[in-house]
């Protein structure tokens, strides 16, 4: 199977089972970084996360505090050497707790999922408002150096993603403002305090609007899960029990940019460190219509579909994608790993998952019967 072509030496040890040898890699940011400083990942948990916390183990942070409501048990990635916590981040005197005497903090932590998800859970979303506006607060009184909050592609106005043939969206299309409902306004107000936190009280605070991450050790069933992975776990679903039939919610014609997850660690630690005080995009530029997306992961996993089209559920706006002008410009760098690259990968590591959870529940049944 060919891996990556993200500029990784090996890219292997980053998918090891084994915590310990995901951490020993090279670090995937190679920044200049005062690694004596206190860093808090918020949503450590979660997908993106967590691969963050292990890039920061890499780089040599002794003192990274991992904070996430779920208990550690339940972590997509954990680490012994970084702090866990479990701790319910909505809550302000929890905030205050999460950074204290932290120097800098990444706001990950959100009630979120992919469209099914947020599509019927408006006020949940919006909940998470309590999140970074508590976080924010607790990061001035503990003066904080640097604030990063992860925005979305959802904040982007509606009536510009009207049609599969879309213009890439800028960063000034935001406004005026018309954005997802629910999600997308909570990550627009929030984008907003981050502003007003830096212009009236002095907090450095930095913003990227990601557009839909993709990559291994993130949920692909459950019905949090985002399109590529809950269209792999279809497909190898399907070729597991051979029947090639697979379900696309949608005509199939919606266009998406998928950005893999080790271009957002990277991205995000670049804009941390950078003087880019306004939101700005991260995410592929790489357009694809939902059936290509399909092509590229019958290729990965090996399968050819039969497909057939659920118009009843919900498929969001009609096309989107990243204008990446102002990033190129800024950074001199976007995110650089082809679709079918990062596919390959992904679709690897959650047939991997789907067999052995496959083969544990055999054993189980097998104990049970005997
Ligand atoms: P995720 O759901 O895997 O991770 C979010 C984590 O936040 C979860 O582990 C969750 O338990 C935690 N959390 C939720 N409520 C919390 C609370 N009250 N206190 C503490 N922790 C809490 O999501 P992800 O894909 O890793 O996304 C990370 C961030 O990036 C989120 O803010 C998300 O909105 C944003 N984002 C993600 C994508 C994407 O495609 N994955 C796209 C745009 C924006």
């Amino acid at each position: 199977m060919s891996l990556p072509t993200n500029g990784h030496p090996d890219p292997s040890p980053y998918l090891s089972s084994d915590a310990g040898e995901r951490i020993a890699a090279d670090p995937i940011f190679e920044g200049d970084v005062d690694t004596g400083r206190t860093v808090v990942v918020c949503g450590a948990g979660g997908f993106i996360g967590g691969h963050l916390v292990a890039d920061l183990l890499r780089q040599g942070y002794p003192e990274v505090r991992a904070v996430d409501i779920k208990p550690p048990s339940h972590w997509f990635q954990k680490f012994d050497g970084a702090d866990n916590r479990s701790l319910d981040l909505r809550e302000k005197e929890n905030c205050y707790r999460a950074l204290e005497n932290a120097d800098h903090v990444y706001n990950l932590a959100a009630d979120m999922g992919g469209m099914g998800f947020i599509e019927n859970n408006k006020a949940l979303c919006m909940l998470s408002v309590t999140i970074n506006t508590h976080l924010l607060m607790a990061a001035r009184d503990n003066d904080v150096d640097r604030y990063f909050y992860s925005s979305s592609a959802c904040v982007y106005n509606q009536e510009l993603q009207s049609t599969s043939d879309v213009e890439p969206l800028s960063e000034e299309d935001a406004y005026p403002a018309l954005a997802e409902d629910g999600y997308g306004w909570e990550k627009l107000f929030s984008e907003r305090m981050c502003r007003h936190f830096r212009e009236d009280f002095d907090l450095t605070t930095r913003v990227a609007r990601y557009h839909n991450v993709y990559g291994p050790f993130g949920t692909y069933d459950g019905g949090r899960e985002k399109a590529p992975a809950a269209l792999t776990r279809k497909a190898i679903a399907a070729k597991l029990s051979g029947s090639g039939d697979t379900v696309i919610w949608g005509d199939g014609t919606q266009t998406r940019s998928f950005m893999y997850v080790d271009d957002c660690v990277k991205g995000t630690q670049k804009i941390m460190h950078s003087d880019i005080t306004d939101p700005i995009n991260l995410g592929s530029d790489e357009l694809v219509t939902i059936n290509e997306l399909v092509d590229v992961i019958e290729a990965a996993v090996g399968v050819d579909l039969e497909r057939e089209y659920d118009l009843t559920k919900p498929q969001g706006v009609d096309g989107r994608n990243s204008d990446n002008t102002k990033i190129q410009r800024e950074l001199g760098w976007e995110p650089p790993t082809a679709l079918r690259d990062g596919m390959e990968v992904t679709a690897d590591w959650i047939e991997q998952q789907m067999r052995r959870h496959a083969e544990q529940e055999t054993t189980s049944r097998f104990a049970l019967a005997h």
